[in-house]
């Protein structure tokens, strides 16, 4: 016994959605059945209109609707430090942490998630933003996971290549975390990085 076709289409479709297994898929798919008409209308127009609208900025890869985006049209940063995150969400993260210099986002292929695909990786697109500015400082704020390593070597000698400087996020202990429940990977990099009171 199958459910419906159109409430099977649904399902798939939302079991494809990154962390949503097909119990909340076909949770989901039975919330939007019930929704108003009109909602259900505003959210496949949603769906639509950020494909259509939404494009990484031509110069620094951050996702906006018009390019080049906010952040590059910003005349009032520090133009020479440069942080390379993987993905925008990244960049509204480290911006509340009150940075204010430059970003460069990587918009991490899929492709890399199975190990490769760091040809897809724009190099290229790097080099050309590098070239076009004053950078004397580049901050890789990857993702301390197997892919942010590969990636963070793969660019720096990118980087390198252009005599900038290239620093890296701390690795450490979360603010309110417990020493006790702290993972030994965690727990080694922060002792590695320690500092002088
Ligand atoms: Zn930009």
């Amino acid at each position: 016994m199958r459910l419906a076709r159109p409430l099977e289409n649904l399902i798939d479709h939302l079991a494809k959605l990154p962390s949503i297994g097909p119990k909340t898929a076909q949770r989901l798919a039975l919330y939007i059945l019930r929704l108003p008409a009109e909602e259900a209308r505003q959210l496949a127009r949603a769906i639509v209109e950020v494909q259509q609208k939404i494009k990484p900025c031509s110069q620094c890869g951050f996702l906006t609707e018009f390019d080049p985006c906010v952040i590059c049209q910003d005349h009032d940063r520090d133009n020479q430090i440069l942080c390379i995150v993987e993905e925008s969400s990244n960049v509204i993260a480290i911006e509340k942490s009150g940075f204010r210099g430059r970003y460069f986002v990587l918009n991490k292929p899929s492709s890399l998630l199975e190990g490769s695909g760091l040809e897809e990786l724009d190099g290229q697109a790097l080099e050309t933003y590098l070239s076009g500015g004053e950078f004397k400082e580049v901050i890789m704020a990857l993702n301390p996971d197997i892919d942010g390593e590969i990636m963070a070597r793969y660019l720096a000698a990118i980087i390198q290549a252009k005599g900038i400087k290239i620093t890296r996020l701390a690795h450490g202990l979360p603010v309110g975390g417990d020493i006790e429940f702290t993972d030994e990977i965690t727990l080694r990099r922060a002792i590695e990085g320690r500092r002088e009171l």
